[in-house]
């Protein structure tokens, strides 16, 4: 025991080493999405999402977008509770048998115009679950999707690169 409590004080932690902060590119990608949201839509960008049946590893990266370094809701991107308020239904996970109808439910909720973001590998096409006899298959066997973001699970600066590319054609036709 005392050995250990000595080898605790002279060794490391066993933590990865926090990636190094690159608050310019992330602000930078952040306000373009939200001018983006704001020339194309009047308005922020509200984002419903919906877990299909992920593992919830792709949740931890969409709520690291509302802590303290990202924050994404200083440049007027908002997570909303109600998909009767929302214009990106974002949904992670293989669609489980179970959810099938909650999904196609949350879609017919949602107004139009809308997108919908397929997040994570298993929203592809399953990804790990795939021919689970519990799986329908990805987000796109069940909605149209009109966007993918691969990755297990896609990290939280991907998730907003992919919403600014969801956003930026509609913002060429606009023009
Ligand atoms: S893509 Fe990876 S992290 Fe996301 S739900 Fe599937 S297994 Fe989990």
């Amino acid at each position: 025991m005392r050995k250990l409590l000595f080898e605790s004080l002279i060794r490391r932690p066993l933590t990865e080493t926090a990636p190094s902060p690159d608050e310019q590119a992330l602000a930078e990608l952040a306000a373009s999405l939200g001018r983006a949201a704001r020339r194309h839509l009047g308005r922020s960008l509200s984002i419903r999402e919906v877990d299909a049946g992920s593992c919830n590893g792709c949740e931890l990266e969409i709520h690291a977008l509302n802590n303290a370094y990202y924050d994404i809701e200083r440049f007027g991107l908002r997570f909303v509770a109600s998909p009767r308020h929302a214009d990106v239904l974002l949904v992670t996970g293989p669609v489980t048998k179970n959810m099938r109808e909650a999904l196609e439910r949350t879609f017919n909720a949602t107004p139009d115009p809308k997108w919908v973001v397929a997040a994570g590998d298993c929203a592809v096409d399953g990804g790990c679950f795939a021919g689970s006899y519990a799986v329908a298959g990805g987000v796109a066997t069940v909605l149209p999707v009109d966007l993918h973001i691969p990755g297990c699970p896609p990290p939280p600066i991907e998730i907003l690169k992919g919403l600014l590319t969801l956003l930026q054609p509609q913002m060429s036709k606009a023009t």
